[in-house]
């Protein structure tokens, strides 16, 4: 009731909802409590949760922030909500994201930007929460959901994270199912929790993850008690320094903070190890390759015909062209744009071809690291949240936010962010724990020695 009180007074200002599901919460903080006064011990017992608006939710609008979908009722449950349910977790409602997760600053919601609720020391110009999974960073940040759930394609779960000052881990690709998350590019996609502490993520992720036989990508490992790592002995744990990252113009700020992090690390017992990955500086560009590709293949199921929005037309091609030219936002189009051009005949082995050797690399250069050390730390993001507005005549100025967030998802690594201090204007910055595959147990121990 508290959750939803606050809800009520700060959402009409954070825009961090878009579907509230009061009468379901109370329903199930009830069914919590009887459990309890039964005796029974559920992990995540009347927990209250926001969720993503790409997880489809059973029976509860799902629009992915898209004009094509502001109608769509899932008739099921992805499989990451119905194993929060089944803990006992109870969902507050439906959080913004930028349309179909395509963004770093929420402000390509097509049902509005999310206010970020830090603001810089005796100023109140609204910032940006970051993207794509502003509404759930906002909400954890702002005491109105106690933890969310994010998807992480290129950063959408580190970046917001580290810019509302909170912690958010995109698991191994495979860790948590995809099944019935709205997809945007499948090889990199992957759901995973955001939430205050590192602690409280460890305790989401248990209940999220797992194998799936609906996603074909899924991999049946057992899941770790991920929280007893939390705390874990730091003695001999050798961590990377990837000197790529030194990413010239990055304000002082950060490397500063960076240099903490590796004194914190240090103190707790930590080998640190200057590192290389010499591909760093292809991520990104590669990366605004391979996601438009797979996001205009996952994108044209949106034709009026099966899902989501209908324009009648006199042809066929009219409906297409109507539902899709009303159903779809500004950067979605230019995504699908790029992605049917790196795809098409002529241009798929300069582009799209080249980018997928690239990517090998990439993941090569994180394999070899890893014979060294057993984690990287790097920076989340290379600025603290910014204002409303800025960046956004210029896509790329937009997408140089994902620089040290996309290599580690083009490689399918996991990757923590950890809210590790405040800039000179008060906003949160973020460190970001990179690591071994399904070793997520180590980004954990150490996230916890530095927050
Ligand atoms: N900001 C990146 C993009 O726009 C990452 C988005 C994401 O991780 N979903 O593609």
């Amino acid at each position: 009731t508290a959750h939803l009180d606050a809800i009520a007074a700060l959402n009409p200002r954070l825009n961090a909802y878009l579907t509230v599901t009061a009468e379901a919460a109370l329903r199930g903080a009830g069914a919590a409590d009887a459990a309890l006064a039964r005796g029974e011990q559920a992990p995540l017992g009347g927990i209250p949760l926001g969720i993503k608006d790409l997880f489809c939710t059973e029976g509860v609008r799902t629009t992915a922030a898209s004009r094509m979908l502001e109608n769509f009722v899932p008739p099921y449950e992805s499989t990451v909500t119905r194993q929060l349910l089944r803990d006992g977790a109870v969902f507050l409602g439906k959080t913004n994201l930028d349309e179909f997760a395509m963004g770093s600053s929420n402000t390509n919601s097509a049902f509005g930007p999310v206010e970020n609720p830090w603001h810089r020391t005796g100023d109140d110009a609204v910032l940006v929460p970051g993207g794509s999974s502003g509404g759930s960073a906002a909400a954890v940040a702002a005491r109105i959901a106690m933890g969310a759930t994010g998807t992480d394609t290129g950063g959408s779960i580190r970046q917001p994270a580290s810019f509302c000052g909170i912690a958010g881990i995109k698991p191994t690709y495979g860790r948590c199912s995809r099944w019935g998350v709205v997809a945007f590019a499948s090889s990199l996609d992957q759901p995973g929790p955001m939430a205050r502490t590192v602690e409280d993520c460890a305790i989401m992720l248990r209940s999220m993850a797992g194998y799936d036989a609906r996603d074909s990508t899924s991999v049946d490992r057992p899941v770790p008690d991920y929280a007893a790592a939390c705390g874990r002995s730091l003695k001999g744990v050798r961590v990377g320094i990837p000197r790529e990252y030194r990413a010239d113009g990055m304000p002082s700020e950060i490397e500063a903070l960076w240099q903490q992090g590796i004194s914190w690390l240090r103190d707790a017992g930590c080998e640190i190890v200057d590192v290389s990955l010499p591909h760093t500086q292809y991520g990104l560009a590669t990366y605004y390759i391979v996601a438009p590709a797979e996001c205009s293949s996952n994108l044209a199921r949106y034709d009026g015909i099966r899902y989501g929005r209908r324009v009648e037309a006199p042809t066929l091609d009219g409906l297409y062209e109507a539902s899709r030219e009303a159903g779809f936002g500004a950067e979605v189009k230019r995504r699908i744009l790029i992605g049917t051009y790196v795809l098409s005949s002529g241009y798929y082995d300069a582009y799209y071809l080249r980018a997928q050797k690239v990517r090998s690399l990439i993941l090569r250069d994180f394999t070899e690291a890893y014979r060294t050390v057993d984690a990287l730390l790097t920076p989340t993001a290379p600025s603290a949240a910014f204002a409303l507005g800025e960046n956004m005549d210029d896509p790329i100025k937009m997408y140089l936010n994902d620089i040290f967030t996309v290599p580690a998802s083009m490689a399918g690594m996991p990757g923590l962010s950890v809210p590790a201090g405040l800039d000179h204007q008060g906003l949160p910055l973020g460190l970001q724990l990179l690591g071994r595959p399904f070793d997520e147990e180590t980004l954990f121990a150490l996230g916890s020695a530095i927050e």
